[in-house]
């Protein structure tokens, strides 16, 4: 059982980390869990979760590839005569 005010910091524990709060808001979440000790419990494991989530998410693309779907993004192949003739029968 958590005390309501636990349950409403905990639900900014995103913003908070990841600094979109306002001042003010992010000034009671961070008393708070210098007040509370389940809360700074649970902080740290949802820091820790987004730790390990950001670095799976980071692409390990080598400059070189990126470089190369930027090249594809910008100058797209031209649609053929196949691709035109299909479009005009749909
Ligand atoms: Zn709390």
């Amino acid at each position: 059982m958590t005390a309501p005010l636990c349950d409403q910091v905990r639900s900014r524990f995103d913003d908070y980390h990841d600094g979109l709060l306002s001042s003010e808001l992010s000034e009671s979440v961070k008393v708070h869990l210098l007040t509370c000790e389940s809360c700074r419990e649970e902080y740290g494991l949802l820091v820790a979760c987004i730790g390990v989530i950001r670095r799976i998410e980071v692409p390990a693309v080598p400059p070189r590839t990126l470089r190369k779907i930027v090249d594809t993004l910008s100058h797209p192949p031209l649609p053929g005569p196949d691709l035109e003739h299909g479009l005009e029968t749909i």
